[in-house]
Order: structure tokens, then C-alpha cells, then sequence
């Protein structure tokens, strides 16, 4: 076990530990800070040294996005937790204890289990975008539109994939560009089995962001799922196969397994309404690597909050923890005006369904935590790349 900041060992407080360093383990920091305090010991164990902010990727291949690297030992050292860099490799939940690469064996009175999940490739003959290392790719993709060597691109959504967000992003992004090179005859089209684009906001907004695409000249393929692609062909179900040159597709998630922590058989791990882990005294999961279908950093924040809250009330510090009660926010990238989108998760989809091209909510960031957007918006050119403008006035769908 490194430790590269100070722990601090007075021994009288309980000890939080948590596995992993994205979204969720950030978050929970701020958050438990927030509410207890020096109340709580919070140790993160977590490979890297490096909190990588991801939305920004989809930018990359137009020359307005980039990552931005967190250190995340000054971050733990700014709010007194401890930070070690270990892979950890299993939890002993009898035990209450967590064991490293390096088999130390490491107590807990509170676990929080947030190690992520992998994205897989889901349509064979597809190029896949996780995000990072693929970005290079998909800016030939761009180039070869842009010198008309490729004319016929489709971005394939596949079944599973509940945060389409950034794919649609990079089919309005290349819109975008082409137009702004004077490019006229390539064909983009996105294949996705939602009912509307982005549907997942709820109808208004859905309908909104269709109506985005057509302006673009995106045509969309709703309710079907891309199988494969394959001498120049997208095979469809249902329906007849696509002509292409080229497909980008949405990679599905796995959640990360560590021995020792229940999961279902896609690796994801079941947690009640505090997001509790299901029979495991004192641990909690949060973010992708949970069973809450829709994998997302705003509510992997959310979860990490409810997690902080219970523990402030279990140590008697909050009169009552609130439950997950999850809202969906997110900033749709266009290459001009960015689209911000609201839904209500639990009940009334269609009803509480917003778009805006003004911000909804105070701070503007593409992940919304309430302690993490603001920690991170005080971090220059996280907000937004270059080439976005941030316009104030037109239609609203409330
Ligand atoms: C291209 C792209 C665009 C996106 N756009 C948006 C967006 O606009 N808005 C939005 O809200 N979300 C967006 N997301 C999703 C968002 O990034 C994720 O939902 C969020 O990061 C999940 O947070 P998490 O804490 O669960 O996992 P992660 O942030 O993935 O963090 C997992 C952490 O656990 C660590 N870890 C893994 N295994 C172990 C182990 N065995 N032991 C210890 N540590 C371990 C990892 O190193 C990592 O630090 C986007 C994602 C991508 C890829």
C-alpha cells in the first residue's frame, strides 16, 4: 500500500473506505466532507493517480475537446482524506475488510464499492467509442468525410446501452464540421433501438432532439438493433441492412468484478435505496458498477451523495438520510449551441421532460454532482470547449 498523502490515524473516528477514483469516490469526498466533516476517516484506494474528466472526449476529434487529468492526491489532500494507490482485488465482507494487489488486508466500518465498469464492444465490424484511445480513430473518420474518401457513416446505438448521449453528440458534432467544410453529400444516420433519440429524457425532450437531427440532416433509425457490420453493411433487426463505409458504435458496460462483492451475471452489484450493498452490514455501492440501469456520471454523483447522507445519519450527524431519487441532466454537444436536457427518472417521463438551450440548473458542467461540478468549474476550461457557445435565449420545452 502507497500512501501518497498523510492518512490520519487517531483512531477514534470511523474509517471509510473507498474503492475506486472516479465520478462516485470524488463525490462521496466532497460530500461526506460536507456533512461530516473531520467526522469520518475516508481512505480512496484506486489504481491511478489520475481522476480523468471523460465527457470532453467527444470534442477531441473536432479540435474543441480535450481530457483533463485530475490529480486526485491533491484532491484527497484538500478535503484530509488519505489517498493509497492499490488495485483492489478483493472485499471480505464478513471481515469488513478490503484486500490490495499487494494482499494487505484492510478494515472498514463503511465500504463504498464505486470501481466503475468496462466498455465492451457490442456490434462486431463496428469501430467502438469508449472515449479515451478511441478518439484517434474516430478523427479519421471525420478526416476521410472531410476529403470525401468516405461518404456513408452510421453511428450505431446498441440494445443495453442506456447513456447514448455521446454518440449523438459525435453525429451532430460531424454535421457540424462537414458543413462548416462545405461538405454536402455525406450521409449520416444513427441506428438506435430507443423510441425516440435520447427518449430517455423524457417525450419533449426526445422529440426535441430528433427534430435536431433532421435540421442536420441526420437521418435516425429508431426501435431497431445493429447487429453487425460487415462488407460495407449495418445488419439491422428489424429491418433491411444499412449501406455504409464506416460505423461508430456505443460500447455496453460490464461492471468492474471484485471477488468477494455480489454481482449479477453482468457484473453489476444490487443496492436498496440508500444504495446499501443487499445483504452487506456497512457497504455501499455507487455509479456505473451498480444495478440501476442507467449508467451516468450525474447519477453515479447522486448515488455517491445518498451514500454520504446515510452515513452522516447512521453516525447520528443528519436527522434522516434521503433516498436515490434520480434525475437525469445532461448537456447535449451540437458543434454550435449546446442543448441541456432534464428528466425525471421515477415516474411522469414524458411529463417533467425539459430542453433548453440555457443552462438548467446552476452550475454548467457535463457531469452535475453537487459537490464535484462546482470543485470542478473552479478548474479553468473544464466547463466547456472551445467552439460551443453557451446562448441564453431561445426555445425553452418546459
Ligand atoms: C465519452 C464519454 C462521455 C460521457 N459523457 C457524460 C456526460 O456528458 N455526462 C455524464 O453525466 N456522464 C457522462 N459519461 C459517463 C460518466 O463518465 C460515467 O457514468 C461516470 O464516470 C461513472 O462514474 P463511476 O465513479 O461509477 O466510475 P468511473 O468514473 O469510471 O471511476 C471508476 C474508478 O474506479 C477505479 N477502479 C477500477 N477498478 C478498480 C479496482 N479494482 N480497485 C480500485 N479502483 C478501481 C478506476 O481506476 C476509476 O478511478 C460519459 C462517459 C464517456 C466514456
Amino acid at each position: 500500500m502507497s500512501s501518497l498523502s498523510a492518512p490520519r490515524r487517531d483512531g477514534a473516528s470511523p474509517r471509510l473506505v473507498i474503492v475506486g477514483g472516479g465520478v462516485a469516490a470524488l463525490e462521496a469526498i466532497l460530500a461526506l466532507h460536507h456533512l461530516a466533516g473531520d467526522g469520518v476517516e475516508v481512505e480512496l484506494h484506486t489504481p491511478g493517480r489520475e481522476f480523468a474528466y471523460r465527457p470532453l472526449l467527444v470534442g477531441k476529434p473536432f479540435g474543441t475537446g480535450k481530457v483533463i487529468d485530475f490529480d486526485l492526491d491533491d484532491l484527497a489532500r484538500h478535503v484530509g482524506a488519505a489517498f493509497y494507490r492499490d488495485l483492489v482485488v478483493a472485499v471480505d465482507l464478513e471481515r469488513r475488510q478490503i484486500i490490495t494487489h499487494e494482499d494487505e488486508r484492510i478494515p472498514y466500518d463503511y465500504l463504498l464499492f464505486c470501481p466503475g465498469a468496462e466498455p465492451r464492444a457490442a456490434v462486431p465490424g463496428a469501430l467502438t467509442f469508449r472515449g479515451l484511445d478511441d478518439e484517434g480513430e474516430v478523427t479519421r473518420v471525420v478526416r476521410g468525410l472531410r476529403a470525401g474518401e468516405l461518404r456513408r457513416l452510421a453511428f450505431a446505438i446498441p440494445g443495453g446501452v442506456s447513456w447514448s448521449l455521446p454518440i449523438y453528440e459525435l453525429a451532430l458534432m460531424t454535421a457540424a464540421d462537414l458543413s462548416a467544410a462545405g461538405v454536402e453529400d455525406a450521409k449520416l444516420t444513427v441506428v438506435s433501438p430507443e423510441d425516440l433519440p435520447l427518449g430517455i429524457f423524457g417525450v419533449r425532450a426526445g422529440e426535441h432532439v430528433r427534430e435536431l437531427l433532421d435540421r442536420r440532416g441526420i437521418e435516425v433509425i429508431t426501435g431497431v438493433h445493429p447487429q453487425e457490420f460487415e462488407n460495407g453493411l449495418l445488419q439491422i433487426a428489424p429491418g433491411d441492412p444499412i449501406e455504409a463505409d464506416v460505423v461508430i458504435g456505443a460500447p455496453r458496460l460490464e461492471g468492474r468484478r471484485v471477488a468477494g462483492m455480489p454481482c449479477d451475471e453482468h457484473g453489476f452489484v444490487g443496492v436498496d435505496e440508500h444504495n446499501r450493498v443487499i445483504g452487506a452490514e456497512g457497504a455501499f455501492a455507487a455509479g456505473d458498477v451498480t444495478s440501476f440501469p442507467v449508467k451516468q456520471g450525474g447519477l453515479a454523483a447522486q448515488q455517491a451523495d445518498t451514500v454520504a447522507e446515510a452515513i452522516a445519519a447512521d453516525l447520528g450527524l443528519r436527522p434522516v438520510a434521503a433516498p436515490f431519487d434520480p434525475i437525469l441532466r445532461g448537456v447535449l454537444w451540437t458543434g454550435e449551441k449546446p442543448q441541456y436536457l432534464y428528466g425525471m427518472l421515477s415516474g411522469g417521463h414524458g411529463e417533467t421532460s425539459v430542453f433548453s438551450e440555457r443552462p438548467l440548473w446552476e452550475r454548467e458542467g457535463k457531469i452535475v454532482g453537487r459537490y464535484l461540478a462546482p470543485f470542478l468549474s473552479a478548474i479553468p476550461g473544464v466547463e466547456r470547449p472551445a467552439g460551443q457557445t453557451g446562448a441564453r435565449d431561445e426555445d425553452s420545452g418546459h
